[in-house]
């Protein structure tokens, strides 16, 4: 409890973002700049658009430049070590500006905040990092900072006790037209490899309310396209009374006025039912992607990870999504090198990956994680020679994707307009699907659905607005 009420309520930290705007033109007589560092995957980029909103709100000016910062915030992910060795770099940079700059706060959040081994560290060899805090306390930012302002010691916030969701933090968006719209929080499924459930705590789902009235808000801000976001959208709803599950929440998105696309991400495949495909099929403004990681073609192995799917059962989803919508394109996630993978069951990955010909593929070596059941298998296998599997499904991929490229040739798309080419004078922009096309035009056609043919093909799809 704070004087404001609970500090897990919005309220409460309404009140602290007020406190720390007074205490800030006290501080300082220009308004003080913060910089975010984000690291990881879209949920934390959407986490992000929520700090910019609040540290705004308390009256920090955004810089993208971190040694003009008065705050510096790290919002770290730890999925894979490669992930956490950067942040463990960045973050110890900042102690050379504290020496510069004496009032500067430095705070850590994010999946790796959320880890005890982790936090002790910043505890123990991190004595100029002032906050940090876990995933299940972001909303707590505010108070957080009031409370290093006003003179307190270090704060290290880890709690997971709290496990509601807070609706209506300030959000900022870093894009215009597009936006990420989380549908619900965390994880329940205990993939062996997988650090999220432990960092990111049981699956909870916003009520289909709130995230209805945010996608209107969206539309109504002139976005184009809204992501759905989850670790697996297909839980959405689930034990909730309202009944609302994904399949039906996607249609109700789709039955919201305007011209927008819908896309989502992610979709555990032992999940993805038959109703969720009819409800893409039918609803006009979901894109005709689906996001499907499938990690690996080796029942043995997809045992290990415990996917609780089989490779008949993943390649029997993707013959019927294929069916119901012969324009669909899949992309997955695959890793190489799960603890007792042997080249033969890697080789079956290999085999599924040219059976479905995914537009595109994220590929990873697989690495052990804190907590996991994964971590404490035995991995015979040598990080070289995982090395060079990878590299060999990079290749079989590649060759894939350059074949499908020719697919597009002469094809016109509706493309929606969403960034500047490559080359001067042209833009870029993305089908239905997932692929990218590059076109002459002016810069004010950038937020708008266009109509473009393709007609040279190399690793860049090149078209002409028709
Ligand atoms: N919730 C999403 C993805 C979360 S993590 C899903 O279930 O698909 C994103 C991807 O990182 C995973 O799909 C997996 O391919 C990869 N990944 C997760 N943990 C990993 C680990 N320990 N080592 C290597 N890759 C990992
Ligand atoms: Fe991790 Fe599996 Fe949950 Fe995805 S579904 S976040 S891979 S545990």
């Amino acid at each position: 409890m704070s004087n404001f009420g609970s500090v897990n309520d919005l309220s409460c930290q309404i009140g602290f973002m007020e406190r720390v705007r007074s205490l800030l033109s006290e501080i300082y007589q220009n308004p003080p700049k913060a910089h975010i560092v984000v690291y990881g995957c879209q949920q934390n980029v959407s986490d992000a658009e929520k700090i910019r909103g609040m540290l705004k709100t308390m009256g920090y000016e955004m810089t993208d430049d971190i040694e003009a910062a008065d705050f510096i915030i790290f919002n770290t992910c730890a999925v894979r070590e490669h992930a956490e060795q950067r942040v463990w770099g960045n973050v110890g940079a900042t102690k050379n500006y504290k020496r510069k700059k004496e009032n500067l706060i430095v705070a850590v959040c994010g999946c790796m905040a959320q880890e005890e081994k982790t936090v002790e560290r910043f505890k123990k060899s991190f004595p100029y990092v002032d906050i940090v805090f876990g995933t299940h306390v972001l909303h707590r930012l505010p108070e957080f900072v009031y409370r290093r302002l006003s003179g307190s010691g270090r704060i290290f916030e880890t709690s997971t006790e709290f496990a509601d969701i807070v609706e209506g933090l300030p959000t900022e968006r870093d894009r215009d037209i597009k936006a990420w719209l989380p549908i619900m929080y965390g994880c329940n499924n205990f993939c062996t490899y997988c650090v999220v459930p432990f960092v990111r705590g049981r699956e909870r789902s916003r009520k289909p309310e709130f995230v209805l009235e945010e996608a209107k808000k969206l539309i109504a801000e002139g976005k184009k396209e809204i992501t759905l976001l989850g670790q697996n959208v297909n839980s959405y709803g689930k034990g909730e009374e309202h009944g609302v599950n994904f399949a039906k929440l996607l249609r109700q998105i789709n039955a919201l006025e305007g011209d927008f696309r819908i896309r989502f991400m992610t979709s555990h495949p032992k999940d993805c039912t038959e109703e969720l495909l009819l409800a893409m099929k039918d609803c006009e403004k979901v894109e005709r992607h689906l996001h499907l990681p499938m990690q690996s073609g080796s029942d043995r192995v997809l045992n290990a990870m415990n996917r609780r799917y089989t490779k008949e059962k993943y390649l029997s989803l993707v013959a019927r999504a294929k069916e119901l919508m012969p324009d669909i394109e899949l992309t997955s996630d695959i890793i190489v090198g799960f603890p007792g993978e042997t080249y033969e069951e890697f080789l079956e990955t290999v085999d599924v990956v040219k059976q479905v010909k995914f537009a595109s593929l994220f590929t990873f070596i697989f690495s052990p994680r804190a907590n996991t059941v994964a971590a404490k298998m035995e991995d015979p296998v040598s990080r070289e020679e995982k090395g060079k599997w990878f590299t060999q499904l990079l290749k079989v991929q590649e060759e894939i994707a350059a074949e499908q490229n020719e697919n597009y040739l002469g094809k016109t798309y509706r493309v929606l307009c969403d960034d500047f080419g490559s080359k001067e004078g042209f833009l870029s922009g993305h089908t239905a699907g997932c692929a990218v096309i590059e076109f002459e035009g002016y810069k004010n056609l950038i937020g708008q659905f266009v109509n473009v043919r393709v007609d040279n093909v190399s690793k860049v799809l090149y078209g002409t607005i028709i």
